[in-house]
């Protein structure tokens, strides 16, 4: 099956780049070409004078890629193959103008420099499918007429045999190397290259001499071909039938020629000119024949040479053929460039009558049809076997029912002859039975006769029976409700008499019930009240005892308290006549003393002397013009006391006589100004005593010279601690909180405010309730008590504002905590003048500290500070509210 196409031979025309030679000339360079790639013309110089222009159907310059010489050159011959036809592609030209490099250029280093061979099976492999179709190459070399495999390299003189019907040509014994993948196709190029480097090496040749020709065998199978490339013309008749396996047989040759210089000039020395002839003649043949075709001569020269045989299909043949011509830029090959560039020219002439040949796989087909053969064979077989078994099956079957229906028929005959016997039988019987039927039904009929007479008879009778019926029922219903009756009222009669036989053993039961429990009852109080008699006979025994014992116990101690009486009696004795003595003592003294007491308790203001210096004037105010009087009656006093001695005066602290106890406490009080007598005082245990008689006492008198004692004694330091240690405080403000007596208040205030003189009993103090004391002391309203008050606090603000000052304490004031700030805030106004500055000095000292502002602000006591920075009479007191208003920021902010 063929499908034929004219295609002419496609000539490109491709420069090399100069060479290092050629570039060393530099300027001196001559070039006898230029090239215009644009209308694809070459210009060649004859001289410098005249140039002729030659057209080629591609023209590359010295930079163009071999990427582009392949898409341009080869690819369209390529893709020509793929689809079935033949097809070729040459280089001629020049030795050294890169003929090698076109077609043969392997790239190893660089993939970008591989020639047309590498990328034409590239691009067969990459379009086939390698499961439907199949690549192989051979590689030869022809050299001196003789052909060489370049795979096999000991296979040499290779034939090359033509069919004589189709003229294809083939070289029997060249291997043909089916190839799988590009890896393959490098490594046998490879392989080729270096044998035919090898081969010229031996036989003392050169590469430039010998043409390489690259054979790739395609077969494609048609089926698989339809689906995805190949389109087979429309015009063209298939008469195949469709399930004939078909395939498309194609073959590609890329041919590396010789050089096409003159032998003379390709440097070979040493040939022989016939020998030199030989070598060039396939060449010269190739010229020869490619000139016959352009010039359409009736004879082409194509068995001249091997090579012109082995190209026969490429020129004027049934292949797509391309040829490269490459040339090189030097004017010095000037001749060489343009022969080679007239060869292109001529070669450009040539038409092809391409032609595409379907072939029926004969192979596959037959071995197709084997397989079917085969298979039908068997599958025949199959059925034939399975036939036959039936076959077998179904005889056996009809044999087994043969003898079945045999069995049938013998058994069916039998049983009818029974039958018929049997019929016999039931026929006569049947006979039999009818006569008797017959009989039978002239009875039944005399029978009927007789029912219907015995029936009319019967009917009569029941009328008469159904009469007497009815009376006899009437009496029978009546007998039956007297019966009736009868049985109820027996068995009522029965009911009473059970309940009264049972009514009867009850009370017997009860009878005998009642005398038990009348013995029984006797018996058990005996008992009891014996049991009773002798546990309290026991008790009472036992008590007689105990008390026995008691006396006997009391009758000892009553003894031995009388022996004890006794000597307290006459100790007793002892201490009347004491007593008796001391206290006629006493009122001697008295007696001397009315005359020196103007008022006694202007006495006592003035045994209260200031012990912290704030107090002094506070405290003596009113004493001032008693001094002379009080400096008269300390003496006296301390006459007494040197007479009587300290230890009696103390011990009639606690004499039973109150008038004694209050003169013996004044008399200590009076002692206690002074400050050699309180040393002593407290050693013989005098403050023990006044806190004793603090505690105890309820005389106010008492009260009143006690708090005055102590407050002298608070005047001195460790007094201070004695008096703090051992509750002092706590009895005072027990004092304040009992007494009305202002004069009182005014000696435990005025105590109060010695302790309040000394930061150590601070705390204490406020724990003790004498601060809280101190100012509820000043509802009183009397001058002395609130001057004392005032001086308590303004002693006790300094002392701490001092302690804070120097950084020993630090918080609120405990004056704060008890309200003193904003009593001073209530009562500001209230205040007497005489005891505002110490009220003032107070305030200004708890305003020094800054842990105080927001109480003081709070309480409105910025107005107050203002006021007696402004107002006070005391410089102190100035300057103190002052330096609080102007160093603490809460009171400067306040202000603004
Ligand atoms: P030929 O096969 O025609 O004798 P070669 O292919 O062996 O020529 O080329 C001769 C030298 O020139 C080689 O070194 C080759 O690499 C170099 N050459 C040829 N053509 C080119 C080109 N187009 N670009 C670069 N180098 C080239
Ligand atoms: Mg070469």
């Amino acid at each position: 099956m063929c499908f034929s196409d004219l295609c002419r031979v496609r000539v490109a025309l491709r420069i090399r780049p100069k060479n290092t030679d050629e570039l060393a000339q530099g300027a001196d360079f001559d070039t006898c070409v230029e090239l215009q790639p644009e209308c694809k013309k070459l210009k060649l110089k004859k001289n410098n004078w005249a140039s002729e222009s030659y057209q080629f159907d591609e023209i590359f310059g010295e930079n163009s890629s071999q990427k582009r010489i392949y898409e341009v050159v080869a690819k369209p011959v390529v893709e020509s193959v793929l689809e079935g036809y033949n097809g070729t592609v040459m280089a001629y030209g020049q030795t050294g103008t890169g003929k090698t490099y076109t077609v043969g250029q392997l790239g190893k280093e660089d993939p970008s420099e591989r020639g047309i061979m590498v990328r034409a099976l590239e691009h067969i492999l990459s379009s086939m499918s390698l499961e439907t179709d199949s690549v192989a190459v051979s590689y030869l070399q022809l050299y001196l007429e003789s052909v060489q495999d370049l795979l096999a390299p000991e296979k040499t003189n290779i034939p090359i045999v033509e069919d004589p019907k189709t003229g294809e040509v083939s070289l029997p014994g060249a291997a043909i190397v089916e190839i799988k993948d590009l890896e393959h196709v490098c490594q046998l190029l490879q392989i080729g290259e270096t044998n035919r480097h090898a081969a010229n090496t031996k036989m003392n040749t050169e590469s430039s001499r010998s043409h390489a020709i690259l054979i790739i065998h395609l077969q494609r199978s048609l089926k698989i071909k339809e689906e995805t490339t190949v389109s087979i013309p429309s015009d063209t008749e298939h008469t195949l039938p469709g399930d004939l396996p078909l395939v498309l047989k194609s073959k590609l040759l890329i041919v590396d020629l010789a050089g096409s210089e003159r032998i003379d000039k390709s440097g070979s020395e040493g040939h022989m000119i016939e020998e030199a002839k030989f070598i060039n003649l396939s060449l010269s043949s190739l010229g020869k024949c490619i000139n016959a075709l352009a010039e359409n001569s009736s004879h082409i020269p194509t068995r001249d040479s091997k090579l012109t045989r082995m190209l026969r299909d490429s020129f004027g043949g049934t292949a797509r053929t391309s040829l490269v011509v490459t040339i090189g830029p030097s004017a010095r090959h000037h001749s060489e460039t343009s022969s080679t560039v007239l060869f292109g020219q001529r070669a450009m002439k040539v038409v092809n009558t391409i032609r595409l040949k379907e072939e029926v796989d004969y192979e596959t087909l037959y071995k197709n049809v084997e397989n079917e053969v085969d298979h039908l064979t068997s599958e025949m077989e199959r059925q034939q076997k399975l036939r036959h078994r039936e076959k077998m099956q179904l005889e056996k079957r009809l044999k087994e029912s043969e003898t079945f229906l045999n069995d049938l028929k013998m058994i069916s005959s039998v049983q009818i002859e029974n039958l018929e016997k049997e019929k016999h039988q039931f026929e006569y019987a049947v006979k039999r039975l009818m006569q008797e039927l017959e009989e039978k039904e002239g009875r039944n009929n005399v029978l009927s006769e007789k029912i219907v007479h015995l029936e009319t008879s019967l009917n009569e009778k029941k009328q008469q029976q159904l009469e007497s019926f009815s009376t006899t029922q009437i009496l029978a219903e009546t007998t039956k409700t007297y019966e009736k009756k009868m049985g109820e009222l027996l068995r009522e009669l029965e009911e009473e008499r059970s309940r009264s036989a049972s009514m009867k053993g009850h009370f017997n039961v009860l009878e005998q019930q009642l005398s038990d429990a009348r013995s029984s009852a006797q018996e058990n109080m005996a008992r009891e009240l014996k049991r009773e008699l002798s546990k309290i006979t026991q008790t009472f025994t036992s008590q007689v005892h105990s008390l026995e014992e008691k006396i006997s116990q009391l009758v000892s101690e009553k003894e031995l308290i009388y022996g004890e009486l006794k000597s307290t009696q006459a100790k007793v004795q002892d201490e009347a006549s004491h007593r008796q003595s001391l206290e006629a003592e006493v009122l001697r003294l008295k007696r001397s003393k009315t005359d020196n007491c103007v008022e006694e308790s202007k006495t006592l203001c003035g045994m209260v002397r200031s012990g912290s210096g704030l107090g002094s004037e506070a405290f003596m105010h009113k004493s001032g013009n008693l001094k002379e009087t009080l400096a008269s009656q300390r003496g006296t006093i301390s006459k007494i006391f040197e007479e009587v001695g300290l230890p009696n005066v103390l011990a009639l602290l606690k004499s039973e006589e109150l008038e004694v106890q209050i003169h013996a406490v004044k008399v200590v009080a009076n002692l206690a100004a002074e400050d050699i007598n309180q040393e002593k005082i407290v050693e013989e245990g005098g403050l023990d005593a006044l806190l004793s008689l603090l505690e105890t006492s309820e005389n106010t008198t008492i009260h009143r010279a006690t708090a005055g004692a102590i407050a002298n004694l608070a005047m001195n330091v460790s007094n201070q601690a004695l008096i703090m240690n051992k509750g002092g405080a706590r009895l005072l403000a027990n004092i304040a909180s009992k007494t009305d007596d202002p004069q009182t208040m005014r000696m435990v205030a005025g105590a109060i405010a010695n302790l309040c003189g000394n930061e150590k009993w601070h705390a204490m103090l406020k724990q003790d309730g004498g601060i809280k004391a101190l100012l509820g002391m000043f509802q009183t309203g009397h001058t002395d008590v609130i001057a004392q008050i005032a001086r308590g606090l303004a002693n006790f603000a300094k002392c701490e504002s001092r302690v804070i000052s120097q950084g020993h304490k630090k918080g609120r004031s405990l004056l704060i905590e008890d309200g003193v700030l904003s009593w001073i805030m209530a009562n500001s106004t209230m205040f007497p003048p005489s005891t505002r500055r110490h009220i003032e000095l107070a305030f200004c000292h708890l305003a020094q500290n800054v842990e105080n502002s927001r109480d003081i602000i709070i309480t409105g006591g910025i107005k107050e500070l203002l006021r007696i920075s402004k107002e006070s009479s005391r410089d102190d007191a100035r300057n103190l509210a002052k330096k609080a208003l102007n160093s603490n920021p809460a009171f400067l902010k306040e202000i603004q």
